[in-house]
């Protein structure tokens, strides 16, 4: 699963004095976005000055590296990535230099033209430093900026050539604007804070950062941002939303609250209606951790079986799932969890995780169980199979990986070794949800993408 580029995390913030506060408490706060990279630009003294680094926020942005990195205005990014395309180059915030100034961009989603906007680019004689969709869209925007003097129209027109998923942050010069694509694929939320505003993916950051949350940043929605106001530049007719699904059943943190719902209670319900949809007749519940955590208590609160923790996870083990080869993940996903003794042992189990896309994390754990005892152990799952990939921004990418792909339910329930296996219909987590079908980006567990991707069935197109 390689790709340029993929769900990131991002924020900026104006006020009148520093915001580095701000900027460097809201990335570790949505570091659970991007484990690769991260980085700060500001704009001070009528230049750009940018940190930025591999690892975590506390290395990348080490209290070295912050050391007199003051500024009024900023950005910063967090940033995921696959194993192949790794490195500084491409670590955000990309800044440009054009010809009135500098502008700087902090990018979360992939936008799916990025090989054609690429190569047309280089037909015209622009080169390229990293293979990061952000790179493209700095220059396309400062291309755009050099073209036309009013800024939003400048990003309206660079808009119009992206297709795909993005939230932005930019910085031109010293002012700050956040704008979401027309669909609203990725999250994005304007804070206030004490002296000023800030915009951020996650509302837990404005929360962190004692601030209060204003609103979302609306789908197709440029807003630029000042210490004083936001200044709203909304689309002038609707357009068909597609929110990504996958924020909420995994991506984003439960305290976030995002176009309206927060990620906990949409997590929650979804295990109440696997109660319903699924019942089991076990002696405990358990969740996969983290992820599965919120919809293993829904679905004991409605089913009234109690629930007990099964596994004890560590937390400083990284990610498991971006590993390249399946024997390193599996090796990984049992070095990270070990089942806690007293809760298994001759029990019937009922295991819940948010989702299952290769059925590595699964067929491990439920060996795992059935080691230490566990008489039965059955799965329920809080999304619907994962079937075709994703083009905006989340780390599913090959159809062949995925284990609903090949093999049905039935099938699915014996590789992994459970006694039973159900997971949520569509239909039961869109209720839980809580936004309307059309509103949602569901493509990768219905195969009908938002936006036209050759090969792939469009959501409007009839069957
Ligand atoms: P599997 O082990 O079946 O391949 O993947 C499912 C597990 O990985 C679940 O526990 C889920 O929380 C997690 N997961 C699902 N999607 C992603 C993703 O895009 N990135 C990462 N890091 N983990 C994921
Ligand atoms: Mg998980």
């Amino acid at each position: 699963m390689t790709g340029p580029e993929h769900s990131c995390g991002i924020v900026g913030a104006v006020a009148d004095g520093d915001v580095m506060y701000h900027i460097h408490r809201s990335l570790n706060v949505i570091q659970h976005r991007g484990q690769e990279s991260a980085g700060i630009s500001t704009f001070l003294d009528n230049s750009m000055k940018t940190v930025k680094g591999d690892g975590l926020v506390s290395d990348a942005l080490s209290e070295e590296k912050m050391r007199g990195f003051v500024g009024n205005i900023a950005i910063g990014h967090v940033r995921y990535s696959t194993v192949g395309s790794k490195g500084e180059i491409n670590a955000q915030p990309m800044v440009v230099d054009y010809s009135k100034g500098k502008v700087a961009i902090a990018h979360n989603g992939e936008l799916t033209n990025h090989k054609e906007l690429k190569a047309k680019y280089q037909e015209s004689g622009w080169g390229f430093m990293s293979d990061s969709d952000a790179e493209i869209i700095a220059k396309i925007l400062a291309k755009c900026l050099a073209q036309i003097d009013d800024p939003i129209e400048a990003m309206r027109a660079m808009m119009s050539e992206l297709d795909g998923a993005y939230s932005l942050v930019i910085l031109i010069n010293d002012r700050l604007f956040a704008l979401r694509d027309t669909y609203g694929f990725k999250p994005l939320c304007i804070g206030k804070t004490l002296k000023g505003y800030m915009v951020v993916s996650e509302s837990n950051a404005i929360d962190s950062v004692g601030g209060t949350f204003v609103r979302d940043v609306l789908a197709g929605e440029i807003v630029e941002i000042t210490k004083d106001e936001v200044k709203s530049y909304p689309l002038d007719k609707p357009m068909p939303k597609a929110h990504c699904m996958f924020e909420w059943i995994y991506f984003a943190r439960p305290d976030a609250i995002m176009d309206g719902r927060e990620v906990y209670d949409v997590r929650k319900k979804i295990g109440m209606i696997l109660a319903e949809e699924a019942p089991a007749d076990v002696d405990v519940i358990m969740p996969i951790p983290d992820s599965g955590r919120a919809h293993a208590l829904g679905y004991s609160i409605k089913s009234g079986i109690p629930y007990e923790e099964g596994f004890m996870k560590n937390r400083f083990v990284g990610r498991t799932f971006i590993l390249p080869s399946q024997e390193e993940r599996e090796a990984a996903v049992s070095s990270k969890m070990n089942p806690i003794k007293s809760t298994i042992a001759g029990k019937r189990i009922l295991v819940v995780d948010d989702s299952i896309v290769r059925g590595t994390t699964l067929k491990i754990l439920i060996k795992s169980l059935k080691n230490a005892g566990a008489k039965e152990v059955h799965v329920r799952v809080g999304s619907p199979p994962i079937i075709a990939p994703c083009y905006y921004g989340v780390d599913m990418k090959d159809r062949e990986e995925f284990i609903a792909t090949k093999y049905s339910v039935d099938e699915i329930r014996d590789i992994i070794g459970a006694d039973s296996l159900a997971y949520i219909s569509l239909e039961g987590m869109v209720k839980a949800l809580e936004i309307p079908a059309d509103d949602l980006c569901l493509a990768c567990a219905n195969g009908k993408y938002p936006t036209f991707i050759p090969g792939e069935v469009h959501r409007f197109e009839s069957e």
